[in-house]
């Protein structure tokens, strides 16, 4: 058997184990504990209802899900944003709905705020942006991570492009919202390396990188020394 994972939600009572199918966990859990179900990274059993009228003006960001109480989404309990779009086209991906540039619903900054922090007095160890890709929209992901900032949260974000690649990126939002990351998970979702993939990650080939911002001054320098 592959190792095993056990999160105990202390708010819920709930037990989630990563490393056991559906019929494992049920066969482990007998007649003791509710029958198991699936959960995945960035596949929650409930999401919350967004919105239907698209945000025209402003800053907004183009969103898939919203979801709180997620405890495989980065440490702790988080509430999680589930960006829409993606390019990736990742073999395997669980998340085909979020592909599309045009599905979701554009929400205002402030609206995805609000809900994001709305989990009728959950506690909270943090948010989560995933996706679809969430460096699809860089300045909407920035004006975000500058707002979660603010309220002194904790941020981790998901995206299917390397560390590396993010860096050489032009845009100036792309820079400036890694260096607002705490945890980035970087990397498309590879099929044939997601046993074993531990907890948050979806494949071995990801990485969890602790301050992004900082190790990406740091291979700037590298490459400004070797010209
Ligand atoms: S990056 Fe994520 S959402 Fe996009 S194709 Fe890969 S697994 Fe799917």
């Amino acid at each position: 058997m592959s190792e095993l994972t056990w999160i105990l939600d202390p708010a819920t009572g709930e037990l989630t184990v990563e490393g056991l199918s559906e019929a494992e966990a049920s066969a482990l859990a007998g007649d003791l504990l509710p029958p198991a179900r699936p959960l995945n990274c960035a596949r929650p059993l409930t999401t919350q209802p967004l919105p239907s009228r698209q945000e025209t003006s402003g800053l907004t960001l183009r969103v898939a899900h919203l979801y709180h109480g997620s405890v495989v989404d980065g440490p702790g309990r988080r509430s999680v944003v589930q960006t829409q779009g993606c390019v990736h086209q990742c073999r395997g991906c669980a998340l085909t709905e979020t592909h599309s540039l045009a599905g979701g619903v554009a929400l205002g900054i402030e609206a995805i705020v609000a809900a994001l922090l709305d989990a009728q007095g959950e506690p909270r160890d943090g948010i989560t942006v995933t996706g679809g890709e969430p460096f699809l929209q860089p300045v909407g992901l920035l004006a975000l991570l500058q707002r979660l900032k603010a309220h002194d949260l904790h941020t981790v974000v998901y995206t299917g492009f390397t560390l590396e690649a993010l860096a050489c990126r032009l845009e100036p939002e792309v820079q400036a919202a890694l260096k607002l990351i705490d945890v980035l998970i970087d990397g498309p979702f590879v099929a044939r390396l997601s046993d074993g993939a531990g907890e948050w990650r979806g494949s071995r080939n990801q990485r969890v990188i602790h301050r992004p911002g900082a190790l990406m001054e740091v291979m700037r320098s590298d490459r400004l020394q070797q010209k």
